[in-house]
């Protein structure tokens, strides 16, 4: 297939400065939860964005001298040359396929409270450090020398960067992160000396460290500028009319204008909260402003709204984090003229909430994220299929459907049958709930997919029992079946069922999305955390009812804060008018009342509620294993090598664990057994003496 000629468009080179981009496909920055600690992890992670064919391929945030770090956040380091071996992997990677290969150059300032280094921290006015994790550590205000180390700093780091073979250097002020940002900002800057007052003083630094770096690698390097359309924190924030100024004023100074949004919140909002391209406002006419390239995000996945992007002058690059982590493939397949096979980004920020655990980055859509290096998974290509054949799987939910179009694609000859009426398990069911629609693509995709493998055929409206499975008699079955919310509100509170009288009713989140609709007044207990206690809420307020929320938490949802989306869902939930009580804990239902109980008191409340919705904790439907388990004697007279057991069914998680399931159990049918080994590349610290 070849590319349609609509999307020529996207595919034109764009000058940067000295260099020149081959299309306009521009992975900005993002973070990946490896960092310093599993640079070959991130290196090949680039390089598979490399070769899926974008043109411009950045780092993720890089701290330029140890003065400013973010620990205990898990980024990149350029704080002395031996950082510079996995600086110059990272950018050789990016360059097998001919993209350009980007450093994003960080000072934290006021955002970096320094638990390792352990400096002072240094920012343009003295203020207490503005973390996620309001850290008690206060700044200084810099002095003119501190200014001047700064710009020293920044101009040995531009040196060390065109030395570890980047041709693009960007300098980070957005997000709230980056010291440009605190200069410009009057929010946090104070000072009254010729870096303070006026947009032309608050911007004097960002203009000396733009000048010095075109001084110092400006021959071979584009010097580019990160900075949000708009602070998005009130009156004093860094506004978007003052970047529109601001741009006006220096509108040839840097070699590109990177337009990202607020706080990294605003800018990586999760689909349940906005919609592909949501920046359009803040950015249009802005290219207008400067004859240098624009580049702006949305979590753009269409191609066409790609091209709308540019035809319309909005932007000259179509800027991708979260639809690059999804498909490194994206613009290849656009290329090709594949834009079915496209995995589009979900929007569940979940890859997000890898860094914010400081763990390792996982994609709903894409379990190769960040397995590249350490499993050796490449996202496109699966290796040939081994000596069996013939594979069963049992559930077509994420962990099935993935599980059999990777099996399909290695070459076996699958059945996916589920009981439903179609594919998608519990996408199929949680897509309908308020604001999760997209992430219905993962069934989506996957169905695509299976529907073009003549090696895979799907059974519908298929309950199997053991004796099916039995009889069958596939090689390798793989059960898949799927997990259930329990209604005796065990989770963390309660270890066992939770005392109740039966005088009201109890749901669970599965009765609601079977349509039941509770009225009245109905208390919704959230034990679980994540997203499904506050999108429940919402459904049973769209259905006219009363809804208290009850948590033992401090927060709503509190998990979400790791997929940054915890503060727009208590502020949905407050828009309507659900009462939230935080702190306490449903710990039993007697008389027609509810009684709840404060977690640091132990202080007790009274509740009238005609229902309770217990969103507590999920258990796995394994009877179907356990019957096939106890039956173990009777596998190999029917000719089955091995039964397993994988996602929600054997442990309930979110969606991403139950793709990643799949995929691990396809990668692995027919492999050798490896004992005792890790199952996965590592990089340990070498010793120094
Ligand atoms: P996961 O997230 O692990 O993929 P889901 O709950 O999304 O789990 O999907 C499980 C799927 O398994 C559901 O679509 C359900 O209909 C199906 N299923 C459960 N038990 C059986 C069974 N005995 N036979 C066929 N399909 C089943
Ligand atoms: Fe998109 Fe979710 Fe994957 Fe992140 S984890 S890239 S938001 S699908």
């Amino acid at each position: 297939m070849s590319r349609d000629p609509r999307y020529d468009i996207l595919f034109e080179p764009v000058q940067i400065g000295p260099v020149t981009a081959k299309n306009r496909f521009y992975q900005v920055p993002h973070c990946n939860g490896g960092g310093y600690r599993d640079p070959s992890a991130v290196a090949e992670m680039r390089r598979v964005k490399s070769e899926g064919g974008w043109g411009v391929i950045f780092t993720e945030q890089v701290e330029l001298h140890h003065s400013s770090e973010i620990s205990p956040f898990i980024e990149l380091h350029l704080w002395d040359d031996d950082d510079m071996p996995m600086l110059a992997k990272m950018s050789e990677a990016m360059h097998e396929y001919d993209a350009l290969a980007g450093i994003e150059l960080a000072y934290s300032g006021v955002n970096g409270p320094n638990l390792y280094s352990k400096e002072v921290p240094r920012a343009p006015s003295a203020m207490p450090i503005r973390t996620f994790t309001n850290d008690p550590v206060s700044a200084r205000a810099m002095t003119r020398k501190d200014i001047r180390d700064l710009r020293r700093w920044h101009r040995n780091a531009f040196k060390r960067a065109k030395n570890a073979g980047y041709d693009l250097v960007c300098l980070y002020g957005a997000h709230g992160f980056g010291i440009i940002q605190h200069f410009l900002s009057t929010a946090t800057n104070h000072r009254t000396d010729e870096y303070g007052g006026s947009l032309e003083n608050r911007s004097r630094l960002m203009r000396e460290l733009i000048e010095e770096g075109k001084d110092a690698i400006g021959d071979t390097c584009g010097i580019t500028l990160r900075l949000s359309l708009d602070e998005a924190i009130g009156e004093l924030g860094f506004s978007n009319n003052e970047v529109r100024d601001l741009i006006d004023m220096h509108s040839e100074l840097p070699d590109l204008w990177d337009l990202a949004h607020g706080a990294w919140e605003d800018c990586s909002g999760p689909s349940r909260f906005k919609e592909e391209a949501a920046q359009q406002d803040l950015v249009s006419g802005i290219k207008s402003l400067t004859s240098k390239p624009v580049v702006g995000v949305g979590r753009f996945t269409s191609p066409d709204v790609m091209v709308k992007q540019v035809k319309s002058g909005t932007l000259d690059f179509i800027g991708c984090a979260r639809p690059s982590i999804a498909d490194p493939f994206l613009p290849k397949k656009i290329d090709e003229g594949r834009i079915e096979d496209i995995r589009e980004c979900i929007g569940c920020n979940i890859c997000i909430s890898g860094d914010m655990t400081m763990s390792i980055s996982r994609c709903t859509q894409n379990p190769t994220f960040m397995e590249e290096w350490r499993k050796g998974w490449h996202p496109e290509k699966m290796q040939a299929k081994g000596e069996s054949e013939s594979v069963l799987v049992v559930g077509a939910g994420p962990a099935g459907l993935e599980a059999a179009r990777a099996l399909g694609l290695r070459g076996y000859q699958v059945v996916l049958a589920d009981a439903g009426t179609q594919l998608g398990g519990r996408v199929a069911r949680e897509r309908h709930l308020p604001g999760l629609s997209a992430w219905g693509r993962v069934a989506d995709y996957r169905e695509y997919q299976l529907s073009q493998m003549e090696n895979v055929d799907i059974y519908l409206d298929n309950r199997l029992s053991a004796d099916n499975i039995l009889e069958f008699g596939f090689q390798h079955v793989v059960l898949a079946t799927g997990s259930t919310w329990r209604n005796d509100g065990v989770a963390r509170v309660h270890v066992v069922p939770m005392p109740t009288d039966g005088s009201i009713p109890v749901y669970t989140p599965d009765d609601i999305m079977n349509g039941l609709k509770p009225g009245g007044d109905v208390i919704l207990f959230d034990d679980d955390h994540y997203y499904m206690g506050g999108v429940i809420a919402e459904k049973l307020v769209e259905q006219g009812a009363r809804v208290t929320l009850v948590t033992p938490a401090a927060y709503v949802s509190e998990w979400t804060n790791n997929t940054l989306e915890q503060a727009a869902i208590h502020r949905r939930l407050v828009e309507l008018g659900v009462d939230i009580i935080l702190n306490q804990s449903v710990v039993q239902i007697a008389e027609q009342r509810v009684e709840s109980e404060c977690v640091f008191s132990g202080q007790r409340t009274n509740y009238r509620a005609g229902a309770v919705i217990m969103v507590t904790s999920r258990v796995g439907n394994d009877a179907l294993w356990n019957e096939l388990l106890a039956r173990e004697n009777e596998w190999k007279e029917h000719g089955i090598d091995s039964i397993k057991l994988i996602g929600d069914a054997q442990s309930p998680a979110p969606i991403a664990w139950a793709t990643y399931a799949g995929h691990r159990y396809a990668r692995e049918l027919d492999m050798p057994d490896i004992g005792d080994d890790l199952p996965f590349r590592r990089e340990v610290a070498e010793l120094k003496s």
